[in-house]
């Protein structure tokens, strides 16, 4: 038996019947930029986030460059994020001409080490950009806290971890100034190409990235802003529309799918061997499932020849990318997330996953640390 690592297709038959009229009804009207449709998917998402306010975009990594040119961000500016994350995360800083001043991660929920963050707050620093990696919050009270004392924003990187809460129940996207979200396929809440989601609590920031969202136009034609084209489409509103009531039974799967490896890891006893993600006090949404396990080069490689999917999120960390090299990083900088990009691999966990499947995989993994 093979085990995808992911398989939208089982999902996409549960509302697939819901959906095709909408679509139908947007290609029969011929309205597909911004629009009613984009409107209702923003007002059920806001509520979803807890935010006040969200705003569709193109996509997560859009979503994080309007947030930081709504926050003002300019060449010269230092922005302090995780090394540890996908590319867009410090792609955005970048893209702006701001400079990703990176912190360490903490080992156990590979999220930014808010203890490492004041020491790296500098005169030029304009904003803190944590990621909510996997699924799970990083310590949002700890990163608010330094933030409100320095005077920075708060961007939160939530593409991975939409409904992700703490343990009082505050949602990624609730606590900075502005929440992220990516709705590519592969992320809890996928949409059918790319769309993200902006989220504030703030009036008037929502409005500054309304209005950079679509050229910086307002009104019609007159821009006091340069912003750029960051619209999320009414085909993909609707895709959302239709699968945001159904996800807190999907996230609610893939929880459940995180107890039964964490069932079967005692089992086939491979606790001493493969670390298991911690689940925190707080709501982890998994959208990874992420292991930390010896010989991890050599475990993929039987994984694939063995027909289980895997993947490593992520193999290179972002201080030793190439395009990064003028930021005069070198090996050993982040120790913790080299040995997480060294250690790390994740394992099938979408919701309509079979027990069968994670006995496969788990028995995978059992041959291979038996040989
Ligand atoms: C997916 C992702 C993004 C980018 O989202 P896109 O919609 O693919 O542009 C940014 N940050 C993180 C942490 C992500 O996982």
């Amino acid at each position: 038996m093979s085990v995808p690592l992911l398989d939208l297709r089982p999902q996409y038959a549960t509302f697939a019947d819901e959906l095709r009229p909408k679509l139908e009804k947007l290609c029969a009207d011929q309205t597909f930029i911004l629009g009613p449709a984009v409107e209702e998917a923003e007002r059920a998402l806001a509520a979803y986030c807890g935010t006040p306010f969200s705003i569709g975009v193109s996509s997560g990594s859009d979503a994080l460059i309007v947030s930081l040119m709504a926050c003002g961000i300019a060449p010269g500016d230092e922005i302090v994020t995780t090394p540890y994350t996908f590319f867009a995360t410090a792609g955005a800083i970048a893209r702006l001409g701001a400079k990703p001043v990176f912190v360490d991660i903490d080992p156990v929920t590979f999220n930014i080490d808010a203890a490492k963050i004041e020491a790296a707050i500098t005169a030029k620093t304009k904003a803190i950009l944590p990621v909510h990696l996997y699924g799970q919050l990083a310590d949002m009270a700890s990163i608010c806290e330094i933030a409100r004392k320095h005077g920075l924003a708060v961007v939160e990187d939530a593409c991975q971890a939409i409904g992700a809460a703490d343990a009082a129940g505050k949602r990624a996207g609730s606590f900075g100034d502005f929440g992220c979200f990516s709705f590519f396929p592969s992320k809890n809440l996928g949409c059918f190409g790319d769309g993200g989601l902006v989220t504030t609590n703030d009036e008037a920031k929502a409005k500054r990235v309304k209005i950079l969202r679509n050229h910086g136009m307002d009104p019609q034609y007159y821009h006091h802003l340069v912003g750029g084209n960051f619209r999320l489409d009414a085909l993909q509103a609707a895709v959302l529309s239709v699968k945001l009531p159904r996800l807190d039974g999907w996230t609610a799967a893939r929880q459940a799918n995180a107890a039964k490896y964490a069932e079967l890891f005692a089992e086939a006893k491979l606790l001493d061997t493969v670390q298991l993600p911690s689940a925190g006090t707080g709501r982890h949404v998994f959208n990874q499932y992420v292991v930390r396990v010896p010989r991890r080069d050599d475990l993929v490689g039987y994984l694939r020849a063995h027909g289980i999917g895997c993947a490593i999120y992520y193999p290179v960390p972002l201080h030793l990318q190439a395009c990064f090299a003028d930021l005069g990083h070198k090996e050993g900088d982040f120790p913790e997330a080299e040995k997480a990009a060294a250690e790390t691999i994740a394992l099938p966990i979408y919701g309509e996953l079979t027990e069968a499947q994670m006995r496969e995989v788990v028995s995978a993994i059992a041959a291979f640390y038996a040989a």
